[in-house]
Formats: structure tokens, C-alpha cells, sequence
């Protein structure tokens, strides 16, 4: 089975800190259907993308902007609000370094 995981899986407040999958999508991921995993493995590799991230302005993934009714960083404990004035989410990689709010 294809899979993300670098073997240095931190579960750091919500995120992998070694993959950057949700910990709902690491222990789902058996489980998931083809394009489930499809999709998470296009939206970690920024294949597919709704905006760039602000803070680093690499491909950034809003599930909500793509129409769905939640969004991956839901399963992620509250993180400090950003300074960057937007409301655009941040990239997966830099919402991990977010400190925990
Ligand atoms: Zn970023």
C-alpha cells in the first residue's frame, strides 16, 4: 500500500510532524478508499491546491474552498493566530510549526 509515511511520524498537536497527514487521515488511512488517499497524497505533494499558503507561498489546500463541509485542519489542536492579516489557511507544513495556542 502506497503511503506517505516517512517513518518519523511526531504526532505534534493534531499533524504528523514527519508526513504533515492529520491523525485522523494516518489511522483512517487503511481504511480509505483509492481517492481518498489519492487526494491526500496530491494535496501533501501540492499537486492540488485552492491558494497559496501566506506565509511561505507554497500550494495551500482549504478543503472548505473546495467546497467540502470541513476542512483537514479541524483535527488540529487551536494554533496561535498568525500575523500575517488574512484569512487565507497556511500550508499544512507551516500551520505544524504553528505553536499550540
Ligand atoms: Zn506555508
Amino acid at each position: 500500500m502506497k503511503t506517505p509515511c516517512k517513518a518519523a511520524c511526531k504526532n505534534n498537536g493534531g499533524i504528523c510532524s514527519g508526513c504533515l497527514r492529520t491523525i485522523p487521515e494516518i489511522v483512517n488511512w487503511r481504511d480509505a478508499d483509492e481517492e481518498t488517499r489519492h487526494h491526500i497524497m496530491d494535496t501533501l505533494a501540492g499537486i492540488t491546491s485552492t491558494h497559496l499558503c501566506p506565509s511561505c507561498q507554497q500550494p495551500a489546500q482549504c478543503d472548505i474552498a473546495a467546497g467540502k463541509s470541513s476542512c483537514w485542519c479541524f483535527a488540529l489542536e487551536e494554533r496561535e493566530a498568525t500575523e500575517t492579516n488574512t484569512d487565507l489557511c497556511l500550508c499544512r507544513a507551516c500551520l505544524e510549526k504553528q505553536p499550540l495556542a
